[in-house]
Parts: structure tokens; sequence; C-alpha cells
């Protein structure tokens, strides 16, 4: 039951004293509001008014033919004419007044309605009473009257509800004086009228309510989109000055609504004209995983609070940025909002501080903790075995240091770790893991082969003495060779028993290779 809940939330509204509360005239009790609402719907209400007057004054003025139909009397047939002509007038006036393009303001309207209905009533009653003896006559046009009143005619004022009760009251009692009408037949014409008036009554009030509440409604949404589109404004120009890039794209398909300022800076630092609509967010993206992980946390989180993912310039260069998006909707549709800092320079920093924990400064060979790293790796690929290892030691180097000094040293290091590189094939790993140590891991590579490239790396090193400073300076190396087997410790285990063999080669004379004891 609809309509019992609105009466209901009427008449709750009208205790509070709000200004939203209806009377039970179905009008609006703060009159501000009334007039707020009759204004807002002038519009209708001129053309309702409009047909009113021009069929109501013609219906009337036709009604002369019944007149010629029932009365003789050529005289009162003019005078009643007269007031027919005169109602009519009235009625033209009205729909000129509420033609759409007329200046006629609210008041003007209210009074010309109810001049035009007062003059339908009057007339009415000064017609009717000349029909004599016609009671049934008149009860018909009367009925009509009212009920054509009360649906159609928008009730400016309480007046036009009145006006029809009174109408009614006016006719009942001019029946009453003017005719001998039985008892019985009064009161079935005095029912008549009065059903008619609460048939009447009802519709109008009940119309009038509908009608203002829909009003409110529409009213209600009106002012919530103003709001609304108010918010998203504000959040634009607020998006634009965020000195942080932001970026808004479709849930679906990823298409480019919304780039700032600093975003637009940020991938566009050329401001090449690159239309943001028909970008795509999968364009921007280098690597296609870090997209799909993304994707994936939206779709089942709905954010992603920090990813640091590569995505490219509109001229396609790469950049590092720290990326959090969420879910939301924009322009009315899912979207996704994307908040990146870039972070180009620090990802470059961290990768150059990891590549320096790894590298030895002085020859740029991998440093011990890179050759444990390397080590790891190679240990988990099945593929590299059979893996070698070799392990150097540059013989009696504290002389060298003694005598021509630690520059001196260095650079016998530096020359060591260039000829030592160029007797290995690429994929073998070349350390300097001690003072003047070196290590090589060989996958693929059984003892033999191993004792084969130690030898060969011997001979290029020990064959010829290495020129410093115009200076001839042999150096030697002595290398223990050893198989890395399998386990846990299997890099440690292979390293000491190189070390042992190694300590044979010194033991044996130096500038010789030692395999691993059987
Ligand atoms: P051996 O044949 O027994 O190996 O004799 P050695 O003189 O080489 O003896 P040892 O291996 O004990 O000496 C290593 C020396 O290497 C000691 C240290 O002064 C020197 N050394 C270690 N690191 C560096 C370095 O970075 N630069 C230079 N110039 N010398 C270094
Ligand atoms: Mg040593
Ligand atoms: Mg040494």
């Amino acid at each position: 039951m609809p309509h019992r809940r609105t009466l209901h939330a009427a008449a709750a509204a009208t205790r509070r004293g709000s200004a939203h509360a209806l009377n039970r005239h179905g009008m609006f009790v703060d009159a501000r509001m009334e007039r707020a609402y009759q204004q807002a719907v002038l519009a209708v209400t001129r053309s309702r008014l409009r047909l009113f007057g021009l069929l109501g004054g013609a219906v009337f003025l036709l009604a002369a033919l019944l007149d010629a139909a029932v009365l003789r009397d050529r005289v009162l047939l003019g005078e009643l004419f007269g007031i027919r002509l005169g109602i009519f007038g009235l009625g033209l006036l009205l729909a000129y007044l509420a033609r759409p393009t007329a200046r006629s303001g609210l008041d003007t309207l209210r009074r010309a309605l109810i001049a035009f209905e007062l003059a339908v009533v009057l007339g009415l009653s000064v017609i009717t009473l000349n029909y004599h003896g016609a009671a049934a006559y008149r009860v018909v046009p009367l009925l009509a009257v009212t009920l054509a009143f009360y649906a159609y005619l928008p009730p400016l004022t309480r007046a036009n509800l009145w006006l029809l009760p009174m109408l009614g009251a006016a006719y009942l009692a001019e029946v009453d004086l003017a005719y001998q009408l039985s008892p019985r037949s009064m009161a079935m014409v005095a029912l008549l009228v009065l059903l008619a008036n609460l048939a009447g009554w009802q519709l109008a009030v009940r119309d009038g309510r509908a009608r203002r509440q829909a009003w409110l409604a529409r009213r209600r949404v009106r002012r919530e989109v103003r709001e609304r589109r108010g918010a998203e404004r504000s959040l634009r120009r607020l998006l634009e000055v965020c000195p942080v890039p932001l970026v808004v794209n479709k849930a679906r398909g990823g298409d480019v609504l919304l780039a700032n300022r600093a975003a637009r800076l940020l991938f566009n630092p050329g401001r090449s004209q690159l239309a943001y609509r028909q970008a795509n967010a999968s364009w921007f993206f280098v690597r296609r995983q870090e997209q799909r992980a993304m994707l994936g946390a939206l779709r089942s989180r709905g954010l992603v609070r920090s990813a640091d993912v590569r995505l490219r310039t509109v001229d396609g260069a790469p950049i590092d940025v720290m990326l959090a998006a969420r879910c939301l909707r924009y322009d009315g549709q899912p979207a996704v909002i994307s908040s990146l800092v870039e972070i180009t320079a620090r990802k470059r920093y961290e990768q150059e501080l990891h590549r320096l924990s790894e590298t030895d400064p002085l020859t740029g060979l991998r440093n011990r903790r890179g050759f444990f790293l390397d080590a790891e790796a190679m240990l988990d690929r099945a593929a590299a075995r059979p893996l070698s290892l070799l392990l150097m030691d540059v013989d009696r180097f504290k002389s060298i240091n003694d005598s021509r000094g630690h520059g001196v040293g260095d650079l016998v290091l530096q020359m060591l770790a260039g000829r030592v590189r160029a007797a290995l094939r690429a994929h073998d790993v070349l350390a300097r893991i001690g003072g003047e140590e070196f290590a090589v891991l060989m996958p693929h590579t059984d003892l033999d082969d191993a004792c084969v490239v130690a030898e060969r790396i011997r001979e290029a090193v020990g064959r010829h003495a290495m020129r410093i400073h115009g200076q001839r300076l042999p150096v030697t190396l002595s290398i223990g060779v050893s198989l890395v087997g399998q386990g846990r410790m299997a890099i440690d285990n292979a390293l000491s028993r190189a070390d042992a063999a190694m300590y044979r080669a010194k033991e044996g004379g130096r500038d010789r290779v030692e395999a691993q004891a059987a």
C-alpha cells in the first residue's frame, strides 16, 4: 500500500513541522515551499489552465443549444447567451494569460482561475435557475463541472477546492427553494452532489499530493546529481594539481581516462602530441608479468598497496615506478586509479650497489661473495655437471710487493686477471677470492679436462714475464684442481681439496698444477 505509506509519511512530516509536510489539501504546509513547487510546475499548470479555459469556455457557450431546446422565451435566451458569452470570454482570457510565452506570473493565473471558476459557478446557478422544473437537466452539468474541476484543475489555492462544495450547497439550496421536489428526489440529488464532491476532493487531494511528492523526489535527485557533479569537478581539480603522478584507467580494457599534470610530465616529458584518451595501460607496461600480477591483485583485493614495476614513457624510454592502485568508479564506470612515484634513479643505484657487493674493485672480477653465489646457482643446475674447480695462488707474491711496491703488486694482479680470463670459456666463472688467490668454476668439465685447462693457464701466465714500467717481471702460479661433488657442502669440500692440491704444488717447487688426491 504505497499510498497509505505516503500519507503516513506526510502526517509524520507535518508533526515535525518540516518544510516538506503536506496539509490535508495535498499542498505544502510551508507557503514558500508551495510557491516554489507551483513555480516549478508552472509550465504544466499553464497548459492545463489554457486547455481548461478554452474547452471549458467553449462547452459553456455551446450549452446555449441546450438552452434553446429547453427554454422558449427569446429575451431570456438572449440574456443567458450573454452570460455564456461573458464566461466564454473569461475562459479565453484565462487561456490567453496561461499561454506558454505569457509573462503572467503565478498570482495573475491564480486570480484569473478563481475569476473563471466563480463565473462558471455563478453562471451555472443563474442559468439553471431558469430551467423551471427541469432539475434533472441541471444535475448532470453540475456533476460534470464538479468532477472536471476537481480532476483537471491544479488547485492553485485552497479556494479552488472549497468553491465546488459551495457550488453544490448553493445548488441544493436553490433546488429546495425554487422547486417542490419530493423528499426522496431531494435526498437523491443531495446524495449525488455529496458523492461527486467527496470523490472529486479525494481525487484532487491525492493527485496534488502525489505530484508534490514526485516533485520533491525529482528535486532531491537533481540536487544529488548537482552535488555529485560538483564533487567530481573538485576531485578532478585536486587530481590535476596533485604533485604525485596519477592516472585513471578503465577497469575493463585499460583505456586512460585521466592523467594529471604530474603524470603527463612523467610519461610525456617531451610533450609530444599523445592522445591520452586513446592510450591504453597495457602499452605502458614493459613487463607483461608485472601487469598480470597487478591485474590479479586488483581483481582479488581491489587494490595494490605498493609494487615496483617498469613502465615506458611515450618515447619508449623505460622508467621504474613504485605504483599503488585501487578500484573505484569514475564517470559512472568501473575504473582503476594509480599513483606513481618514479624510482628509476633509486633502482639504478640499488642495482649498482648490488653489482658492487659481488665485484672485486681491483680486477673487476667476481669477489668471494659473488663466487659463492655463482657456485650455488651452478650447483642448482644439474646440467652444469661435471663441475670442476681451480684454485690458484701467485708464487712468492710477497717478494714482488716487497721489492717493487704495493702498486706494482696491484698491477700484477690486474694483468694476471686478464691473462687468466683470456684462457677461459665465457661461461666459466673466474673470481678473486683472496689477496692473490683466484678461483675458477668450470661447468661441463671433468677433472682431467680441468687439469688441461689449469696447465694452459699456468703456461699463459708463466711463459712470458709481465712488463711493468719498462721492467720485466716473471709471475708464476701454483694451481690446485678438484672436482665438485654432491651435497650441501660440495663447494667448501671442493675448495679444501683444491687448497690441499695447491699446497702440494707449492711444496713441489711452485709454478705447477696438482689435482686433488684420488
Ligand atoms: P707463496 O708462493 O707461498 O704463496 O708466497 P707468497 O709470498 O705469495 O705468500 P702469501 O701467499 O702468504 O702472500 C700473499 C701476499 O699477498 C701477502 C700480501 O701482502 C699480498 N697481498 C694480498 N692482497 C694484496 C693486494 O690486494 N695487493 C697487493 N699488492 N698485495 C696483496
Ligand atoms: Mg696466498
Ligand atoms: Mg702466494
